[in-house]
């Protein structure tokens, strides 16, 4: 059966730069569909749930049903198992992703938006270069097709919905992190810490990760960069992760997922349609975090998109006041986080023991990861001039 609907907008994935942009959109009066594949939002989770507690009160009223951990500081383990810790300036927090995203979908919902779940979108409907609808497949197999002025891909990393209008999101292997984690239990009683591990053995062009969730539970996990992936998996390098560090505890869940660490679109835009999240790679490249700016660029899309409905003018010159506003607000520092993490890959495993071994010895003092670099780059001068060119303007010789 094929149907046919209209509305204002439609926001494709449910995730959290999605369900952010439905609200701003469905605030302003606007009539909007949020569609979703999966049947429960944010199930399963696919994170390891950290983000920094200022950054998230900057959009959100903390509930505490969110809140799986506080964290009260941060290690970070050299490949030679020396490890430093970070003063924490800002405290940080285990999300519980399945209440967090699924509480963000009821809110768009609440404003006045559309929820269709296991709905998938399998095409952009288009005239002359511009979007005009969206074709949707119902729980059923039913085809919908879907009326509207505005779409907003938020149906991230794997996003197709971009390429569909014509923007080339494609992701260079080493600008994606393959990752993998188990949920684990029957831990030790795990302190409120954020621990990360570094080394050519544990992760290659990544890092492991154990992030607290309750007094004997814990999020592990690791990503590797794209360009190893192809010769030991992710969840093979977990596995032996998992056997040095943690070996008497549960392996309860397991999941997989991409994180993109690249530079952000550097334009997310296109007559009828905005992309945000990580559809629009706008995750922070060098720690893979994805929340707080998928957040920031949902609310910034919604609010672009209810202006521009408003005054009917849908070109690329009307949306592209979304991609000057995101400029503004993380898009500069993202693209100098692109430009670190694109350094901190090619320390070898010897700079980083170094660095761990001259930050102890000063004593941590109020250590952060700016002085970490810094330490790395004394302990490796040559790597300033490979890397010179990462910081020179576009287009300096
Ligand atoms: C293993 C792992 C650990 C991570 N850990 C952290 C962390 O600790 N901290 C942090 O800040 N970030 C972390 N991230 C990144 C973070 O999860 C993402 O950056 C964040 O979820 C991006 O939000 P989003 O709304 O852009 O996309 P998503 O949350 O991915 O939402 C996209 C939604 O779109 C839907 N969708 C996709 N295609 C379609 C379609 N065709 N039709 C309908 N629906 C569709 C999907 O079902 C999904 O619900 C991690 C990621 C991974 C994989």
């Amino acid at each position: 059966m094929i149907t046919s609907r209209q509305v204002d907008a439609v926001v494709v994935g449910a995730g959290p730069a999605g369900s952010m942009a439905a609200t701003k959109l469905a605030e302003r009066g606007m009539k909007v569909f949020l569609v979703d594949k999966r049947s429960r939002v944010g199930v399963p989770v696919r994170c390891a749930e950290g983000v920094g507690k200022l950054g998230l009160m900057k959009y959100v009223t903390l509930r505490p049903q969110w809140i799986s951990a506080e964290i009260e500081s941060v290690r970070l383990y050299a490949p030679n198992g020396d490890h430093v810790q970070l003063s924490q300036n800002t405290q940080g927090v285990i999300l519980d992703r399945m209440v967090f995203d699924g509480d963000l979908a009821t809110g768009a919902v609440e404003a006045g938006a559309e929820l269709l779940l296991q709905t998938y979108a399998s095409g952009l409907l288009m005239d002359r270069g511009c979007v005009q609808g969206v074709y949707l497949q119902g729980p059923s197999g039913e085809k919908i097709t879907v009326g509207a002025k505005l779409i907003i891909a938020a149906d991230g990393v794997e996003s197709r919905v971009a390429r569909w209008a014509g923007i080339d999101s494609t992701l260079a292997m080493k600008d994606v992190e393959v990752c993998a984690q188990y949920f684990m239990g029957g831990l030790e009683p795990v302190p409120p810490r954020c621990e990360f591990y570094f080394g050519h053995h544990v992760a290659p062009g990544g890092y492991a990760w154990i992030f607290p969730k309750g007094p004997n539970t814990a999020n592990v996990g690791l990503g590797i960069s794209g360009n190893h992936a192809g010769r030991r998996s992710a969840k093979e390098y977990l596995d032996a992760f998992v056997e040095r560090v943690v070996p008497g505890g549960e392996k309860r869940s397991f999941v997989a997922g991409g994180v993109p660490v690249s530079r952000p679109l550097k334009k997310a835009y296109a007559p009828g349609l905005l992309v945000v999240g990580d559809a629009a790679r706008q995750s922070n490249a060098l720690s893979g975090g994805g929340i707080i700016p998928a957040l920031e660029a949902g609310c910034l899309a919604g609010e672009v998109a209810a202006q521009a409905l408003a005054e009917e003018d849908l070109s690329e010159r009307s949306l592209s006041r979304y991609q000057r506003a995101w400029n503004r607000s993380l898009g500069r520092s993202y693209a100098r986080y692109y430009r670190l993490k694109e350094a901190v890959v090619r320390l070898p495993d010897e700079t980083l023991n170094a660095t761990a071994r001259a930050l102890r010895a000063k004593g941590s003092g109020q250590l952060n990861l700016f002085r970490v670099f810094m330490t790395a780059l004394r302990k490796r001068p040559g790597l300033i001039l490979d890397i010179r060119h990462l910081f020179l303007p576009q287009g300096g010789s």
